[in-house]
């Protein structure tokens, strides 16, 4: 009878307790074990659960008061199938690459270029092309991806490193370019994580994010049925959050826009029906070409004071 362990969060951007519960699931997910919730972890069930969000009356976050610790987490990750709707590798490709022309129209500098969970390296090959960095500082604890992960740096000079919350093996202000493409959205501390990241970056170094964007139209037409409200997401950011939480961490200047996403149209139309409730067969006679789409997802960028 584990029940998830912490119990009543303050807010992780600015410390206040205070603030009303906005985002309520119909299940109970507070009252439910770890083990009675983990086959919702993993999202695969018809019905979902995730824990009540309560939007922060000072900075106007959107967190969980109730969570899993550091501990349950670990075991939760460990155990995850492999995903059942997986985008095809040119799609994803394709929506990474974009994030990286995002930050290289913001202005790069010369220095080292952090990622953290990197996954098989999409921006690390859009990084390695564009040319510029010295070292990669690589922070992935999926093993299984390290080959890929090499392989797509070349021949440059790389660090793979499985613990994503210990950055200490960077040298200080040694890092033009930083990177979280969906990671700060699964952190319990990410204010601790963004300030780790900012002790790395030189003067005018930026630190590209995307996350899911709350404020999004998607958001407000699916309402609690968006699929980010989920048990895998402690917090989920808008513009003004995002804003708030770097100006904490030290970031003087912050621009946060809407990003593009590349998606077949086949895998649009099954997400669209599981948010229906309505189930599809597997495979769809739609069109398998992909289209470009701004759906609920943002991209930040942070600059460090130059
Ligand atoms: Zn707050």
């Amino acid at each position: 009878m584990t029940l998830p362990a912490l119990r009543d969060r303050s807010c992780p951007c600015c410390g206040a307790q205070a603030g009303r519960a906005e985002i309520i699931c119909s299940g109970d997910a507070e009252n439910m074990t770890v083990d009675q919730l983990r086959s919702y972890w993993h999202g695969l069930e018809k019905t979902k659960h995730f824990f009540t969000y309560r939007r922060c009356a000072d900075c106007a976050l959107l967190y969980n008061p109730v969570f899993f610790d550091d501990a349950q987490l670990a075991d939760l990750y460990s155990d995850m199938p492999p995903n059942m709707d997986m985008l095809p590798f040119s799609a994803i490709a394709a929506t990474q690459r974009g994030y990286f022309d995002a930050a290289a129209r913001a202005g790069l500098s010369s220095g080292d270029y952090l990622e953290i969970g990197p996954d098989v390296g999409h921006l690390v090959t859009a990084a390695v092309d564009h040319g510029g960095f010295d070292r990669f500082w690589l922070f992935e604890p999926n093993q299984a991806v390290h080959g890929p992960l090499r392989q797509a740096t070349g021949e440059r000079p790389v660090s793979i490193l499985t613990d994503m919350t210990d950055l200490s093996p960077v040298p200080a202000r040694s890092v033009s370019l930083a990177v979280m493409i969906h990671v700060l959205d699964h952190l319990l501390d990410p204010l601790a994580m963004l300030r780790g990241i900012h002790a790395k970056l030189k003067p005018g170094g930026k630190l590209l994010i995307v996350t899911h964007d709350e404020a999004s139209l998607l958001r407000r037409v699916l309402g609690r049925r968006w699929p980010p409200f989920c048990l895998q997401h402690p917090l989920l950011y808008s513009s003004r959050t995002i804003r708030a939480l770097a100006g904490r961490a030290g970031f003087p200047a912050v621009e946060v826009s809407a990003s593009t996403n590349h998606f077949p149209i086949d895998f649009l139309a099954r997400q669209a029906a599981q948010a229906a409730g309505v189930s599809l067969p597997r495979r769809l006679p739609l069109p398998q070409s992909a289209i470009a789409l701004r759906l609920g997802n943002m991209l930040t960028i942070a600059q460090a004071a130059a």
